[in-house]
């Protein structure tokens, strides 16, 4: 990409030629406060916030709609730009009902944040503020403050531009103008939850995560979303370990991180909010003939049935790593040919981000030549099988192709569906308790962290080098 000189704040930098002034700056570290402006929207220069002044101009102008020039010298503090920032924030302000108290964006609000900053002010308009409706139902997962607005239009933006459908609009005129959906009725997109993670301020709001806990509680770690072979990248909101909030469940909110090549800074509602099933139905202790069995009466039993396996089944959920140490026993040192993986059914794909296979590692499974299995595989167990289970718990069908004096070993985080059918159940950490690399539909490998710490259960990584371990004291 050709570069252009241009001068900020005095100071000379080489920057990308086609940024506006405001992308060029934060391309260089340097913050230009705004509100409508977006990473991934058109400009729109709305909200005025981004004011600078520029070498040559008139007027001060709004940096997110000026493009870079050869030479530009740009001043993002200078006193004229202070104190027409200062002046638009009072505007912005002036009909806004100041509950951050309650407000579920405190503490992550660009209005507060540049308040603190630039703001300041002793409030000069004498009239009663403007009241809105504020407690709006615009879909199942999102509330809207019609007084928290500040008109920057990124929700209508973002419905037409990345979900190319004309969700909300402005309707009315000036200190009259208010969001709506039209007709009143409600948003319906599978994209529901990035409208309250795009708002820079508490208009719109994730209902499920109203009135929860306060955003400076919360750790972000992050991780990629396994519910299809994108793998868009997530923040997993886990609190702050403090003695009050002692009684918090250990996942709050799941929000998106940006990633240009793989989902931008969007998220589809399943990875939002369905992620959070994953903490049910979990199983920690193991279970062989309806009896909890510890981890030395597991060794035990695996030593005794090791050898006998003539069928593995791997799980798409298994890391890179897990996959590899699994094939070099199971293919390379016991020579089984019968191994596969247990492939999630296809479901619905779009053009946004979601993806027809809903498995995050099946890529790195095919890539390593082991076989998807399917309802329609026409296959028969023999002998006994180790099967990773995963989180749809959907191996009925490989469980009914078992013939019933086989011995089945199930390794897995969750209660399994038919537990008669189960031999031996080790528990397995699941998908937070875990750290490894995943291969995405396009062969990105992507690292997860480990976010949860459960010493009650071992990774699949663990399990197998315990199988290791007995194999080769054979
Ligand atoms: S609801 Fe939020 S994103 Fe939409 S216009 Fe108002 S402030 Fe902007
Ligand atoms: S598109 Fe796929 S990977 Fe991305 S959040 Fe949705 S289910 Fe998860």
């Amino acid at each position: 990409m050709p570069k252009v000189k241009i001068k900020i704040n005095d100071v000379e930098y080489e920057v990308e030629q086609g940024l506006s002034v405001l992308d060029a700056a934060e391309s260089v570290g340097i913050e230009i406060p705004h509100f409508c402006a977006h990473k991934y929207l058109k400009p729109a220069g709305l909200c005025r916030m981004c004011l600078v002044e520029i070498k040559g101009a008139r007027k001060l102008q709004t940096s997110c709609t000026t493009p870079v020039k050869e030479g530009m010298e740009v001043y993002t503090e200078s006193d004229a730009v202070v104190k027409a920032r200062k002046e638009i924030l009072e505007l912005h302000l002036a009909n806004h009902p100041l509950d951050c108290p309650e407000c579920d964006q405190a503490g992550d609000c660009l209005l507060q944040k540049y308040y603190d900053e630039y703001g300041l002010y002793e409030r000069r308009f004498d009239i009663e503020r403007t009241h809105f409706e504020k407690d709006v139902i615009l879909s199942d997962n999102l509330i809207l403050d019609r007084e928290r607005c500040i008109l920057c239009q990124r929700c209508v933006r973002f419905s037409e531009e990345i979900l190319g459908e004309k969700l909300l609009a402005v309707f009315e005129r000036g200190s009259r103008s208010y969001i709506a959906t039209y007709n009143d009725e409600k948003i319906s997109t599978l994209y529901s939850g990035n409208f309250a993670e795009i708002c820079p301020v508490g208009a719109i709001t994730d209902r499920r995560f109203r009135f929860k806990i306060r955003n400076w509680f919360l750790i972000k770690k992050e991780s990629i979303c396994p519910l299809c072979e994108r793998g868009c990248n997530i923040y997993v909101e886990t609190p702050k370990d403090r003695p009050y909030l002692k009684n918090y469940e250990r996942l709050q909110r799941i929000s998106s991180r940006d990633n240009p090549e793989i989902n931008k800074s969007f998220i589809c509602d399943r990875g939002r909010y369905e992620l959070f099933s994953l903490e049910e139905n979990r199983i920690y202790k193991g279970i062989s003939e309806m009896e909890e069995v510890g981890w030395q009466k597991i060794k035990k039993i695996l030593k005794e049935h090791l050898f006998t396996i003539e069928t593995v089944i791997l799980s798409s959920w298994m890391t890179n790593e897990e996959i590899d140490l699994a094939l070099s026993l199971f293919k390379d040192y016991l020579n089984l040919k019968n191994i596969y993986f247990w492939g999630n059914p296809a479901g619905d794909e779009d053009e946004i981000l979601i993806k027809k296979d809903k498995n995050p590692n099946s890529y790195y499974l095919e890539h390593k030549k082991v076989k998807r299995l399917n309802s329609k595989s026409r296959i028969d167990f023999k002998g006994s099988t180790l099967i990773f289970g995963d989180f749809f718990r959907e191996n009925e069908f490989v469980l009914k192709k078992i013939e019933d004096e086989s011995f089945v070993i199930l390794i897995s985080p969750y209660i399994p569906s038919f537990p008669e059918k189960i031999n031996l159940l080790i528990p397995s950490a699941n998908f937070f308790e875990k750290e490894g690399y995943y291969t995405n539909f396009e062969g990105r490998i992507q690292e997860v962290e480990r976010i949860f710490e459960n010493d009650k259960v071992k990774t699949e990584f663990e399990i197998l080098e315990m199988i290791e371990s007995i194999l080769r004291k054979k």
